[in-house]
């Protein structure tokens, strides 16, 4: 069975935290992850990871019941090949998955390209 969840993409390995779609958080046609990354990181991984959780690119995955495919939310910078790792992960089948970048999440170093490009509009 495919889960829904939550992930934190560190620089040497995908940390994740499942749940089954049914327990997930029902927010019209989608199922998001009951708990929000904030929360997951200081409960799990907080311990040994000494970065902050918004330190690095994250992303869920949530269901929509409506079009029955899973949506797995992540930051822009993330590549196919990482996408494709949290796909496998989840356990979630190639013909169901969407992938949809989330403007909501925004690592460290997507922040700084925020901030450079702010700087470039007053020139
Ligand atoms: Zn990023």
């Amino acid at each position: 069975m495919a889960n829904i969840g939550v992930f934190f993409c560190t620089e040497d390995e995908i940390l994740t935290h499942m749940y089954e779609r049914h327990d997930g958080k029902q927010q019209g046609v989608i199922f998001n992850p009951p708990e929000g990354h904030d929360r997951v990181w200081r409960n799990k991984f907080e311990k040994e990871h000494k970065e902050k959780y918004d330190f690095w690119p994250i992303g869920r995955v949530s269901y929509n019941t409506n079009s029955r495919q899973y949506i797995i939310y992540h930051d822009k910078c993330l590549g196919k090949d990482v996408l494709e790792k949290v796909r496998v992960l989840f356990n979630v089948p190639d013909e169901v998955v969407r992938y949809v970048v989330d403007d909501y999440y925004s690592c460290q170093e997507c922040r700084k390209k925020i901030i450079d490009d702010d700087e470039n509009l007053y020139w």
